[in-house]
């Protein structure tokens, strides 16, 4: 796996070097809409902790950041009123996976039926 890389994007938005809509933020995480939305709903749910993607968040980060991270995804989506209807999480992760920000992130889409899973 290759090395964190503490100069991408969302880094340097943590870091406040670059604004970002913010939509929520806790003590582990922060969530701001995507710059170039995908649905009426496009919201982005970083941890503030250097992880690459989800497999190193998955296997590094600390119980109260994994906590964090899904109770802030849960506050969003009531926050934005998604529960009823519906919405998508996605992470993209690694080359194949089509991750682009070498920072893990959790796509939230909503706002509309989002369609089918995967189209090729
Ligand atoms: P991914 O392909 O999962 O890595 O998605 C990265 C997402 O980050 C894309 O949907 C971009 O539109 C979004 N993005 C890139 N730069 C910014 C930025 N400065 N502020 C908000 N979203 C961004």
């Amino acid at each position: 796996m290759s090395a964190y890389d503490p100069n991408n994007v969302f880094a340097r938005i943590l870091r406040g070097e670059i604004p970002c809509k913010k939509v929520f933020e806790s003590p582990h995480s922060l969530a701001f809409l995507d710059i170039a939305p995908q649905a009426p709903v496009h919201i982005l749910v970083i941890p503030k902790g250097p992880y690459i993607d989800a497999t190193a968040f998955g296997a590094e980060a600390t119980p109260a950041e994994h906590a964090d991270f899904c109770a802030a995804i849960a506050h969003i989506v009531q926050q934005e009123n998604l529960a009823s209807a519906g919405y998508r999480l996605i992470a993209n992760t690694g080359p194949d996976g089509g991750q682009e920000v070498p920072h893990y992130h959790v796509h939230i889409l909503g706002g509309k039926a989002i369609g089918p899973m995967v189209s090729n």
